[in-house]
Parts: C-alpha cells; sequence; structure tokens
C-alpha cells in the first residue's frame, strides 16, 4: 500500500449489465408460452441479450445528450430538424431490426393476423422499455398507427413501410423511403383529455393526384406532438362534418417539407432520449382516414394499442428497478449480513416483486385478448375495458415502486450513473400520457354502463379464477355487487372500482398462472392488513421462493 492511499473499494456490486433479460426473467418467459406459444421465442432470446448488454450501454448517452432543435440552417432556412445523439438512432435502429414496432403485423394479411404475434411483440417491448423508454414512444407510435393506416387503402405503403422497412431517419418523401415511422397529434393547449374541443381546422382543398386521397389543408397547433421526427401523424382537427382523422407527412410527395413548424421542445422531467414538441400548422397538407366527424373513432385503435404499451412500460420499469434492487442487495452488505439477508429489506424485495410479477401478467394478458380480438368477440370485449383497468392500475404504482426499489440502494440509487434515476422520472409518465387516471376509471365506468360485452368478459375472466382462495371468492362477491349496480357507480367512485377490478384481475391470473406469488399477493393485496407502503407482507410470507423467483440470475 502506498502512503496516500486510503482505501480500498469494497462491499460493493458488480456491474448490472452485461446481463441477458430473457434468460433471467422466470415470468416473462412462462407469460409468452402461457399466453402465445414458441414461435418467437428465439427471436425474444436474442433481444433479451441485445438489450441487456449493447442497448443498456448506449441508453445512458441517449438519455444524457437530450435531443437538439434546429428550426433553420445557417442561411436562415426553415429546416425544423431535431437532432439526436448517435446512440438513439443505434436504439431505434435495433428495435425496428427486431420487430418492437412491427412484429404484431408481419407475415400476416391484414384481415388474418398472425395468432400470437401481439403477445411476442408485447414481450419485445417490455425487453426494450427496461432499458430505454424514451425510444418506445416512437415506437409504439409506429405500432399503433399501422392498424388505422389500414383502413385507408390508398395509403398502403405507409402501412408497408412502417411494418416491413428497417429503420430510416432520412428527411426524405416516403416513396424514396425503405421504412417509415409514425407519431400522433391529439393534445392542444386548450384541451388534451377533451380532444373533441381541438381548434385546429381542416379545410378541404382538392383531389391529390389518387381521387382516393381526400386532401385538406390544416391550420393550427398541437401542444404535445412527440417524436416529431417522424415521417408521418396521425391528427385530428375539424372539418367540416366534425373532428375528423388525418395523416400529415412530415416531407411532401413532391420533396417540399410540409407547412409545419415545431415552435419549442418540451423541457420535461423525465424521457429526455424523446423529444416532444410544440408544433404549430400552416396550411400542412393532410389527407383523410375515415369518415368526417368519426376521428376520435378512427383513431381510437391506435389510442387502444399505445394504453396497452404504457401498462407494458410500467411494469418494464417495476422489472428493472426490482432487478437492479435485488441485485444490488445480494451483493451490499450492511450490519453483518447481505441486505438480501436482513429480514426487513426481504419484505421489501418480496412485496415489489410480487407487484411487478401481478403488472407483467396482467400486462401479458391484454396482449393476448388484443391478439384474439379479431377472432375472437369475447376477447375483443375484454381487451376494451381491462386495457382501461389495467392503463389506470399499472401506470399509477410504477413511481411509487421505482422509488422503493431506488431506496433498497441506498445512495447509490440516487446517482446518474445508477438507471435508477433515469427510471423514477420516467414512472409517472405513462400515467398522465395517453389518457391520464381519472380518464382512464371513467372509462371503465363508461364501458360496463354502455357495453354489456365488456362486464361479461370482464366478469368470466375473473370467475375463471373463483374458488382458488377464500380471499378471492371475498373479493369477487364484494365486486359483484358493485358490478350489478353499475349504473349507479357515481364518477366520484370510479378509483377505488377500478383499483379492486385490476388487483382482483391480477390475483386471479397470477393463480391461473401458477405463480408461487399468487398466495402472497392476494392475501395483501385483496385483505386488510397490507400497509399504504411496499414491505408490509406478513410475516409468515413465503419470502424465499419469491425472492428466488425474481432474481435476476
Ligand atoms: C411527455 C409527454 C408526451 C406527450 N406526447 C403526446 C403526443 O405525442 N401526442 C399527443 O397528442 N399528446 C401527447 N401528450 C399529451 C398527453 O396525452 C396529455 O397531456 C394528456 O392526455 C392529458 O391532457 P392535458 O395535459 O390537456 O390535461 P387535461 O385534459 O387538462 O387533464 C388534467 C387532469 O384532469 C383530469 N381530468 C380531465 N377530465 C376529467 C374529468 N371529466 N373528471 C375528472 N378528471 C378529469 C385528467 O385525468 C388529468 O389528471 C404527451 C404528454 C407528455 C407528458
Amino acid at each position: 500500500m502506498t502512503a496516500f492511499q486510503t482505501h480500498t473499494v469494497d462491499n460493493q456490486p458488480p456491474e448490472f449489465a452485461p446481463r441477458d433479460l430473457w434468460a433471467t426473467d422466470a415470468a416473462l418467459r412462462e407469460a409468452v408460452l402461457r399466453e402465445s406459444d414458441d414461435t418467437h421465442v428465439a427471436r425474444l432470446a436474442g433481444y433479451g441479450a441485445l438489450a441487456g448488454d449493447e442497448l443498456y450501454r448506449l441508453s445512458f448517452d441517449a438519455h444524457r445528450d437530450k435531443p437538439r432543435l434546429r428550426t433553420h440552417d445557417r442561411f436562415g432556412h426553415r429546416i425544423d430538424t431535431v437532432e439526436f445523439h448517435p446512440a438513439y438512432h443505434r436504439l431505434m435502429s435495433a428495435a425496428i431490426e427486431h420487430g418492437v414496432a412491427s412484429l404484431s403485423w408481419q407475415g400476416a394479411s391484414w384481415s388474418q393476423p398472425q395468432p400470437g404475434a401481439h403477445v411476442a411483440r408485447a414481450a419485445l417491448s417490455y425487453l426494450h422499455h427496461q432499458v430505454e423508454p424514451g425510444t418506445s414512444c416512437p415506437l409504439t407510435m409506429t405500432h399503433a398507427a399501422v392498424p388505422v393506416l389500414r383502413h385507408a387503402p390508398a395509403l398502403a405503403e405507409w402501412a408497408d413501410k412502417a411494418t416491413a422497412g428497417p429503420y430510416d431517419p432520412r428527411d426524405i418523401p416516403i416513396a424514396d423511403k425503405a421504412g417509415v415511422t409514425l407519431g400522433m397529434g391529439m393534445t392542444e393547449k386548450q384541451g388534451g383529455s377533451d380532444v373533441r374541443a381541438n381548434t385546429t381546422t381542416a379545410t378541404p382543398h382538392s383531389a391529390d393526384g389518387a381521387a382516393s386521397l381526400h386532401a385538406y389543408s390544416l391550420v393550427g397547433h398541437k401542444w404535445f406532438f412527440s417524436a416529431p421526427m417522424s415521417d408521418g401523424f396521425l391528427v385530428l382537427a375539424q372539418a367540416p362534418g366534425g373532428l375528423s382523422c388525418f395523416l400529415l407527412p412530415r416531407r411532401l410527395p413532391d420533396g417540399t417539407k410540409n407547412a409545419f413548424q415545431l415552435m419549442r421542445l418540451k423541457d420535461k422531467l423525465g424521457d429526455w432520449s424523446n423529444a416532444s414538441s410544440e408544433v404549430e400548422f400552416t396550411g400542412a397538407s393532410a389527407w383523410r382516414i375515415g369518415d368526417e366527424g368519426r376521428g376520435v373513432a378512427t383513431i381510437l385503435e391506435m389510442v387502444m394499442l399505445t394504453r396497452l404499451d404504457c401498462m407494458l412500460g410500467s411494469a418494464a420499469e417495476m422489472r428493472m428497478a426490482l432487478a437492479q434492487a435485488l441485485h444490488h442487495a445480494s451483493h451490499r452488505r450492511a450490519f453483518g449480513k447481505h441486505l438480501l439477508e436482513q429480514p426487513l429489506m426481504r419484505n421489501v424485495l418480496a412485496d415489489l416483486a410480487l407487484e411487478s410479477e401481478a403488472a407483467l401478467v396482467l400486462s401479458m394478458r391484454v396482449a393476448r385478448a388484443v391478439d384474439a380480438a379479431p377472432r375472437d368477440p369475447r376477447e375483443a370485449a375484454l381487451a376494451r375495458v381491462a386495457t382501461a383497468i389495467g392503463k389506470y392500475w399499472i401506470c399509477k404504482r410504477a413511481p411509487a415502486f421505482v422509488n422503493e426499489a431506488q431506496e433498497c440502494l441506498g445512495g447509490a440509487g440516487y446517482v446518474e450513473e445508477s438507471i435508477l434515476p433515469r427510471l423514477y422520472r420516467q414512472a409517472p409518465l405513462n400515467s398522465i400520457w395517453e389518457g391520464s387516471g381519472n380518464i382512464q376509471c371513467l372509462d371503465v365506468l363508461r364501458a360496463l354502463a354502455r357495453e354489456p360485452a365488456a362486464g361479461d368478459a370482464l366478469w368470466t375472466e375473473l370467475e375463471t379464477a373463483r374458488g382458488v382462495h377464500s380471499a378471492y371468492d371475498h373479493a369477487l362477491e364484494s365486486l359483484r355487487s358493485l358490478l350489478t349496480t353499475e349504473s349507479h357507480v357515481e364518477p366520484s367512485q370510479a378509483r377505488i372500482l377500478v383499483e379492486r377490478l385490476a388487483l382482483a384481475l391480477q390475483a386471479g391470473l397470477l393463480f391461473r398462472a401458477g405463480s408461487p406469488m399468487a398466495a402472497a399477493f392476494c392475501t395483501s393485496r385483496l385483505q386488510a392488513g397490507h400497509g399504504l407502503v411496499f414491505g408490509t407482507l406478513m410475516h409468515d410470507t413465503g419470502f424465499a421462493a419469491i425472492l428466488d423467483r425474481a432474481m435476476p440470475s
């Protein structure tokens, strides 16, 4: 030892990465096989290894070096360009190459989707979001826009290039591009949840070459317009016949820049690798999709899919935060033991593990319902209501969850070199965007009141697990009395109803999956006695089995 060496570095965990995010996640592997089959397992295994290694490393650069808006070139021409760190482009290209934005639509005709592909894509999205949630935004919007585009046969090139193409970020007309990405614009200054208050106007201008394309000129603004370097955007605007849906290209077919300007980029709490802009449409050309006045109904298909990805994203944030906490606690010692051996830390970690797996099983079950929806009306009805339930509950749980996982690392969890601060800033986003918490809960009430098939499908799903546990059966009884009087559930009571539905769905799914988490989840979440924070499981909980299952090794 030299005279000035003050200490050796001891009692620190090894690096988390590289780590195979597929091979080390038993719950995910089981969920894919349970909700679909093994068709895409090799692809998922490949992406899990890539995500936990190269993409994990790149994600730090993509996040630290925020996108920059360039409104003009050096000569004063308007260019409205956003520049990204090269890591962002590599992340996008890896994800698109592996099907994160398209697997659901590949190798299948539009009317006969390949069974199981949605589930596999959901798993890809879950893997990707764990390491880089910012790029998940353009990926999910590109994926979700496809079914809407398919309703306009004249726009087939857009849907084809969104599903089959490679990542091609060049700002050129789509005829010259191999692949395209898509965004969406609904939110305006005066209203986001209340999209019918949109003020952007759409004036029909003329037949646009192909008579089947209805071209309009858009004047107005969008207040949140993420991924503004997408090639096209599905936007809502007021046409003469009412609020309508349009595809607005960034570049026009003749190569000229479309008439919209990026005013500024949002200075966001988190989500730093992803650009979210404010935009002004100054006579921008756009093609109508669906009938005039049917804008909300038309874009809803996209919204439902992005809501599923919000669930998957929040579940993914939980999984990564939990994996980091378990990894740290397995190596760090305090008061003579590894943290993982300290009884109270075991309670915290096990409680987090229950929550994480419950978030995953519900998200993957909804992915199967979405997958089966074109073939099975009951699954379509379940997807309708369970998406709103899951979007509300899982996204709401993420911020508190990530904070608790962060605390397991002590001060190291508050430092940017760990991924935890980034996850913590990201965690509230899925709850806010694409329909905030209250909007989801009111949507559940609406579905139950107006769509009997949705309530029936939900109840059938819950009934499937009846008899597995007395606490579960008791929860079903109290829900039944609420659901049979659903028309009397007041809006002010929507959150508590949706919370109970979500917990019952999660408990039932864990039992049906045969998960070792099921009984502890059921007793802690459906019976009185669990506290308001994580780490309040009963002393007789089977901590060892829960922790073994969740361990990312
Ligand atoms: C990072 C980020 C990226 C985004 N990207 C996009 C994008 O690309 N495209 C896009 O269109 N939008 C985007 N958004 C906007 C987002 O979808 C909206 O912010 C969201 O839908 C809420 O709308 P708002 O902000 O206008 O809030 P408001 O509609 O004003 O709602 C405020 C609050 O009031 C609640 N509320 C509203 N109505 C009721 C009611 N009847 N009863 C009870 N509570 C109610 C809401 O739940 C919410 O909590 C993005 C947002 C963020 C944060």
